[in-house]
């Protein structure tokens, strides 16, 4: 008799040609976001494949949330199974919005071709494959495990590739990532079938405004340059902010290694006229910039404080104006998020290490992600800290051309997934 660990593996290697086909017809549904393509399509594919499988389920459109029109209806999709009695909920979500295609393709970036064991396609990685993965090892696991305690919940929703608000953070809000409701939540974001992903950095967006006076460009001196006076603040930035934020590093497991300290990114720059329209051809006229704007993108540390990331850049904005004659700026906060890392020894976490032991007779690596994903809406809307990433798919093949998802990854973090299930769900004698 073989065990019940060895048959759910089993029974999911036996279904990978399931597995490839439904990862083939998530990719050939194009969920391009921006806008917000299809989401209906796919959340109603999605609802009537898991109502048979006994799944209550409900779908949700984010009415008025950024982006959601008419047209562009921000749709999600919820669907819970109770099992055989009360017990704790273990809940999969997956983001259904893939980012644009891009130049550089060699496959067809909705075809979902399957060759030499990897499916190309946008989205297949990020993150097509690990919803699959996760629906394959949800079904197993209800045939398999028929009797198991709890809830299973699996959903599918808008928006993560552009902030997650017509989304994961939409639900949060209407309570269903509530601890009451879910106990632990697994996030299939392509981060490698043998890591576990507890959570992110900070980030910090702001916009600097350096202002001047106009004037004509052959008599500059009647006038005052903005942009003038924002080359001193990169100045400023270049000689201490970038040193002393590269010397600021992580106890977070951060990869890559890069990530592992403070980093800021120039996002966009712009001072003066605007950019000419495509075909215009004429001369541009003689002004003095009366502004300059620089957008920022600050990622922070568990270790920093949010109000420090902020004062910082005030400080070097208030040291550039005592050392230039009329400097003025303004500071515009856009919008932060703080980071966040699952303890590791939460329960889900252990539940998925636990697993990744027995599929790959190794500990998992333990990382935390440079950027962030919907586990910060999770944590700070929904409250709810026992929350990881764990998914099949290589993250640096995210947004690129030619991206693909492997099938044995996926058969692989699939058993993972369902192994987990088994830890946290399996009935008690
Ligand atoms: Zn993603």
């Amino acid at each position: 008799m073989l065990k019940i660990e060895e048959k759910l593996r089993k029974e999911i290697e036996a279904r990978r040609g399931e597995l490839v086909a439904l990862t083939q017809d998530l990719i050939r549904m194009p969920t391009l976001n921006p806008p917000g393509h299809g989401y209906l399509e796919i959340c109603e594919y999605l609802d009537k494949r898991l109502a048979k499988k006994g799944f209550e389920t409900e779908l949700i459109r984010a009415f008025g949330t950024p982006g959601d029109s008419e047209k562009y209806p921000r749709w999600n999709l919820v669907a819970r199974r109770e099992g055989s009695n009360s017990g704790e909920c273990v809940h999969f979500n997956s983001h259904i919005d893939v980012v644009e295609v891009g130049n550089g393709w060699s496959f067809d970036p909705f075809g979902g071709e399957l060759k030499d064991g990897k499916i190309y396609g946008r989205g297949s990685c990020d993150m097509k494959g690990g919803l699959a993965a996760s629906i394959i090892a949800v079904e197993v696991f209800i045939d398999l495990v028929p009797n198991y305690v709890g809830a299973i919940e699996i959903s599918a929703t808008a928006d993560e590739e552009t902030g997650g608000f017509g989304g994961v953070a939409y639900l949060a809000e209407k309570g269903y990532f509530s601890p009451e409701k879910v106990q632990h939540v697994i996030i299939p974001e392509p981060l490698n079938k043998d890591r576990i992903c507890l959570g992110h950095r900070g980030v910090w967006w702001a916009q600097i405004e350096t202002k001047g006076h106009i004037a004509h460009g052959s008599m500059p001196f009647l006038g005052d340059c903005a942009v003038r006076h924002m080359g001193a603040v990169l100045e400023e930035m270049e000689e201490n902010l970038f040193p002393a934020l590269a010397k600021r590093k992580t106890d977070m497991p951060v990869v890559p290694e890069g990530a592992k300290q403070s980093t800021l990114n120039i996002n966009s720059f712009h001072g003066g006229l605007s950019e000419p329209e495509d075909g215009f051809d004429g001369f541009p006229a003689a002004i003095v910039p009366d502004s300059c704007k620089m957008i920022i993108d600050r990622r922070y540390l568990i270790e920093e404080n949010p109000e420090d990331v902020r004062d910082e850049v005030v400080d070097l904005l208030e040291k550039v104006k005592k050392s230039r004659d009329k400097f003025e700026y303004e500071l515009h906060e856009m919008w932060q998020v703080p980071p966040t890392m699952t303890e590791k020894n939460a329960p889900v976490v252990s539940a998925v290490a636990k697993a990744i032991g027995e599929v790959f007779g190794r500990e998992p690596q333990y990382v935390v992600s440079p950027g962030t994903y919907d586990q910060k809406h999770i944590d700070r809307i929904g409250r709810m800290k026992n929350c990881i990433a764990y998914g099949p798919g290589i993250l640096d093949l995210a947004h690129q051309p030619d991206e693909y998802v492997g099938v044995n990854d996926m058969v692989e973090s699939a058993q993972v997934m369902a192994l987990s299930m088994l830890d946290l769900l399996a009935p008690r004698e």
